[in-house]
């Protein structure tokens, strides 16, 4: 009984404190040391790009998805939640924004940062470029995939319910995750404000825009067989692959990959061996 009380007391202040994170997150850019009006201005732009971005992109995708490929779940019985989905979006949106008003600031005050736009200033050949992504993507999805596993724990599920919520999801919950998941996924954007870490920007964008659409296909509840086929051929995560996570959630924690599910043997295949 007692333990039960702590637990829900330990997740009450869990949950006010993911609440209060984009607030605090916002409110830090009346620090900056040079002009806080730049920063709040750097805010507003990133938050409309990128909230913008991912709400008319993940709309076409769910438009689409409503006249091609196989549903996963059956018929839906219930309307979609896209509003709720659309509405935690915005919120990580917001999060993403307070992390991308840094370098944009930065820039707009007229001080180098890591985004360069030739190879001459990356310091790089293309071959180099190439080396840098390759290695870079797999960096990035280890961590996403070690962030997901750790938001499975009992202590830090708290923070991940929120996209747990859509068993049957939409294009709108691909990015439908809480604060403090929004602060673990989007953290590397500050990496931008080191002018030494250097990031190309074709490759940079890119990798992002991929990546955004990789994760609307990932969540449209619809698998289209040309690219069921295809994209495992580059170890990449897969519309049916991905909604596993959401109908059973114990298994398939892969992000853009589903590399480090085979290693550590977390498919759902591989746990309904073990449990036999
Ligand atoms: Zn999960």
């Amino acid at each position: 009984m007692l333990d039960a009380t702590h637990g829900s007391k330990r997740r009450g202040l869990a949950e006010r404190f993911d609440a209060a994170l984009p607030f605090a997150l916002t409110a830090v850019g009346l620090l900056h040391p040079e002009s806080p009006l730049i920063w709040f201005a750097s805010l507003a732009i990133a938050f409309v790009a990128i909230a913008g971005t991912l709400l008319i992109g993940a709309g076409l995708s769910a438009y689409a998805s409503l006249f091609y490929g196989a549903r996963i779940q059956g018929v839906r019985r219930r309307p979609p939640p896209i509003l709720s989905e659309a509405g935690v979006t915005a919120q990580a949106a917001w999060v993403a924004a307070s992390f991308a008003a840094w370098p944009i600031a930065q820039s707009w005050l007229g001080h180098p940062i890591g985004l360069v736009w030739s190879l001459e200033a990356a310091g790089l050949s293309l071959w180099g470029v190439l080396v840098q992504t390759f290695f870079g993507v797999l960096a990035i999805d280890l961590w996403l995939y070690v962030k997901h596993r750790l938001l499975h724990t009992r202590a830090l599920f708290v923070f991940h319910k929120a996209h747990h919520a859509y068993r049957d999801p939409t294009p709108f919950a691909g990015f439908a995750v809480g604060p403090v998941e929004s602060l673990m996924t989007f953290w590397p954007i500050l990496l931008l404000c080191i002018p030494e870490a250097t990031h190309w920007g074709p490759a940079y964008f890119g990798l992002v825009l991929g990546f955004i659409v990789l994760n609307f296909y990932l969540h449209c509840g619809v698998t289209l067989p040309l690219i069921e086929r295809t994209l495992p051929r580059l170890w990449l995560n897969t519309s049916a692959f991905h909604n596993i996570h959401h109908s059973h959630v114990r298994a398939n924690f892969g992000e853009p990959l589903t590399l480090w599910d085979h290693v550590c043997k977390t498919r759902l295949e591989d746990l309904e061996r073990g449990a036999r």
